[in-house]
């Protein structure tokens, strides 16, 4: 049945789920976790969830949907939106919106473009962001966690300290990340006080229903869980722009032209994606591919797009 045009009504969304759920359990290799944070490493690649949410709240679920799981970059999406709404277009003085097509964690394009990271969601950018937003709330970590349990509706999430703990014994190249920027000046706060922010934002453990959810205000064009405004209209634009050209690592074009959605990985294998207007998706599989992108996630991703119609083209 695939190669729908028209979208179809949302009651649909569990047996398209379910379809997809038994479609991925037929298909053999599933990529590896990501083993340079040891605590990641010893997940089974194997496991599967996947959420679907309405702008209304409602989710639809499948497999593991309200497992947590280690969200890393995928929060990158929220810093961001909290950033720009507090800062407006002077964050992007700071950080560019531009495809890297290096690793995520890559040193090479700082040096000659004078310690401007080229997107909000490598590393280096995602730093940028962080900083500032600690900056301007004085711990971030903490209101990107406050944010994501009021727009998920779950008290409960927390950081993972065991994560947080592993990343900064292996931090050497995100430190050097932030002192290279610091010395151009586009970095505010010490580095190590960015940097415990930072595997601190990274550390959260979230579901699948509660990523979906969150994820809604940019379904709602910058509205929030409560009715209230974060983001105008463009800046929600702005997010899901950068998200749909720079999210998924340097595969965000593959994505693209297999999902047709923005979203956003992690290497915990999380993936977020958003049909403005319509809904939010997570899916979450560990096992990653040799770019970071969660294996069973984008194929989920590619088939929920493809059985139903939604799509941004
Ligand atoms: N905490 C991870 C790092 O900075 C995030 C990586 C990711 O999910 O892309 O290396």
């Amino acid at each position: 049945m695939g190669g729908m045009t028209a979208p179809l009504p949302s009651r649909t969304f569990q047996p398209v789920l379910e379809r997809i759920a038994e479609e991925l359990e037929r298909r053999p290799g599933r990529g590896r976790p990501a083993d340079y944070i040891p605590a990641l490493a010893a997940v089974d690649p194997g496991r599967f969830g996947m959420a679907v949410a309405e702008p209304d709240g409602t989710v639809y679920g499948v497999g593991e949907w309200r497992q947590p799981f280690s969200t890393q970059s995928v929060t990158k999406v929220f810093t961001l939106a909290l950033d720009l709404a507090r800062e407006g277009d002077e964050l992007w003085e700071h950080v560019g919106r531009e495809p890297s097509g290096n690793p995520f964690n890559s040193l090479v394009q700082l040096e000659y473009e004078h310690g401007i990271p080229r997107n909000p969601f490598i590393n280096a950018g995602a730093l940028v962001v962080t900083d500032r937003l600690h900056t301007r709330t004085g711990d971030a970590a903490g209101t990107l966690l406050d944010f994501l349990c009021a727009e998920s509706g779950n008290p409960q999430l927390s950081f993972s300290k065991e994560v947080a703990d592993s990343e900064a014994a292996h931090g050497d190249r995100n430190a050097a990340l932030g002192h290279f920027m610091a010395s151009y000046g586009n970095i505010g706060n010490p580095v190590p006080v960015l940097l415990d922010q930072y595997f601190r934002q990274c550390s959260i453990e979230a579901s699948c229903a509660d990523l979906a959810l969150a994820t809604g205000f940019l379904a709602r064009h910058g509205i929030r869980a409560d009715g209230t405004r974060l983001l105008t209209r463009s800046q929600a634009k702005q997010v899901n722009a950068v998200m749909l050209t720079c999210g998924t690592y340097d595969a965000a074009g593959d994505f693209a032209h297999r999902v047709g959605l923005p979203g956003k990985s992690g290497v915990g294998g999380g993936i977020i994606a958003v049909v403005p207007g319509r809904c939010t998706l997570c899916v979450w599989s560990p096992g990653l591919d040799e770019r970071g992108n969660s294996v069973a996630g984008v194929a989920a991703l590619d088939r929920f797009t493809t059985l139903t119609g939604l799509s941004v083209f």
